[in-house]
């Protein structure tokens, strides 16, 4: 069943040369690096904050700047400009895995600082709601927010909603993985958790609590003793992109951080009180849809580290994908791969022996992508950015990170530079010169 819209008039409340969709370190990266260029940008959030998982879904893990051998910084740009600006309040720290720890609540202040230096305009509790095309150009994207609805008119749009939302409306071909990665919902717990293992106790008491078997992982959280940021649960068998799914998914999400929670104060340490401090403002989404591009991402071109001269990101996080069905697989460069069932059984092995590759053939300390991967064929002032990604299961289990995708908004914002500047459609671009003025704005050995 259908009812019709009213045609009515919508104030137009922004123009310019470049609108951002959703404000993830994604989409900030994005905005920052154009502003910086010299484009007059406005990003759009609907949150009360920029960081999506970052902040909002307390994800508080950027994986290591550096190659495998811990030796040559790859990774630069707003990423670690960003650690950078933190260590004065000492907001951060790098860890035994040489990956940047940080406390989303500082990160969130350091994000609007970022967009308040670059000249960015931005707003809040904003949400994309609709767009406008004409011929093969976006004209305009509509917005919903306190003012009711409004329109934003722009040179150039960058999609980073994560599931891609724009793209979604732009009627760009879609598709999922057969296993597409469960979400976690995050919270802060209080308590110490010295010796004891949530997966173990799961295993033991989980029924008591209706908790399944699951893999689960938790990280600490600077200058914050005995307050952990839990990762401990899946909501197995949902589509976050579907709002009914999404919202049965973070009631569930609750259900299991309040099951956890109780489960440690009845089996938990003696004499201490466990609770959960802060709960993700939004559950953590790991996967939904993912849109073409003129190239995808795979696995195989990934793991044996090769070369572009549109390289746009170098990363160095394994294939991890979180099994739809409980459990997880990590690959590695090395050829390593390790297959975790929820059960507690693991599976090892090298895939380069299967794959047949020579043992002394070179073994990679990094991967990277091309521009391509960022062109779609039709919209010719459209990028979209972040997750929504087109990769195959493990390429995308090894790029969804928040270092990689950081690397992909400041691409973006790089390239809707260039193509406005060169009055370019996005499939005109040269890559290498992407590559190349990203290096410029400090990006590390590109291009
Ligand atoms: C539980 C969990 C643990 C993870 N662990 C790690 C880890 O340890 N390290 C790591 O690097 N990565 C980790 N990841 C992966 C990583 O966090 C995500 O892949 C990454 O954050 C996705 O970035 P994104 O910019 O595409 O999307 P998001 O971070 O989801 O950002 C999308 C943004 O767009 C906004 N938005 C969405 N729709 C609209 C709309 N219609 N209008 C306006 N705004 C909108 C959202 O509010 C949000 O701010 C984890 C992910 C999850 C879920």
């Amino acid at each position: 069943m259908y009812i019709v819209e009213p045609q009515r008039q919508i104030p137009v409340i922004w123009e310019g040369d470049l609108c951002v969709a959703g404000g993830s370190a994604t989409g900030v990266f994005a905005a920052v690096r154009a502003a910086r260029l010299g484009l007059k940008v406005m990003l759009i959030e609907r949150q009360n904050c920029f960081g999506g998982v970052a902040t909002s879904g307390l994800v508080n893990v950027w994986h290591t700047f550096r190659d495998t051998e811990r030796k040559k910084q790859i990774i630069a740009g707003l990423s670690a400009e960003v650690a950078r600006r933190l260590e004065p309040f000492r907001a951060g720290y790098v860890d035994w895995a040489d990956s940047y720890c940080f406390n989303p609540q500082e990160l969130k202040v350091e994000l609007d600082k970022l967009m308040d230096e670059s000249g960015a305009e931005y707003l809040l509790h904003t949400w994309y709601a609709g767009l406008q095309t004409k011929d093969d150009r976006i004209t305009a994207v509509l917005v919903e927010n306190k003012d009711g609805r409004g329109a934003i008119k722009a040179d150039f749009f960058i999609d980073a909603t994560g599931d891609g939302d724009l793209a979604r409306d732009l009627g760009i071909e879609s598709y999922t993985h057969e296993n597409v990665q469960p979400p976690s919902a995050c919270f802060l717990l209080q308590g110490d958790m010295e010796g004891l293992d949530v997966q173990d106790m799961i295993r033991k008491y989980g029924t008591e609590f209706c908790l399944e078997e699951d893999w689960g992982w938790h990280n600490d959280v600077p200058r914050c003793p005995q307050v952990s940021m839990r990762a401990d649960t899946h909501v197995f068998g949902l589509r976050c992109d579907r709002a009914e799914d999404l919202t049965k998914a973070e009631v569930e999400g609750r259900r299991k951080i309040r099951a956890v929670v109780d489960m440690l104060n009845k089996y938990g340490k003696k004499g201490v009180a466990y609770n959960n401090l802060a709960s993700c403002s939004y559950i953590g989404i790991r996967e939904s849809v993912h849109y073409k591009t003129v190239y995808q991402a795979n696995e195989n071109d990934l793991l044996q580290g090769l070369r572009y001269e549109d390289a746009i990101l170098n990363g160095t996080y394994g294939v991890d994908v979180h099994h739809a069905n409980r459990g997880i697989t990590f690959r590695f460069f090395d050829g390593t791969y390790r297959v975790e069932n929820a059960d507690g059984t693991v599976r090892r092995g090298n895939w380069r022996k299967e794959k047949g590759i020579a043992p002394d053939a070179p073994v990679p300390t990094y991967y990277q992508l091309p521009f391509r991967c960022l062109v779609q064929a039709k919209w010719q002032n459209f990028i979209a950015a972040g997750r929504m990604l087109n990769a195959d299961t493990g390429a995308f289990g090894a790029l969804r990170v928040m270092v990689n995708l950081n690397q992909i908004g400041e691409a973006a914002g790089v390239a809707a530079y260039l193509a406005l500047h060169h009055n370019e459609a996005v499939q005109e671009l040269s890559g290498t010169e992407v590559a190349r003025t990203l290096s410029k704005g400090g990006s590390a050995n590109l291009g």
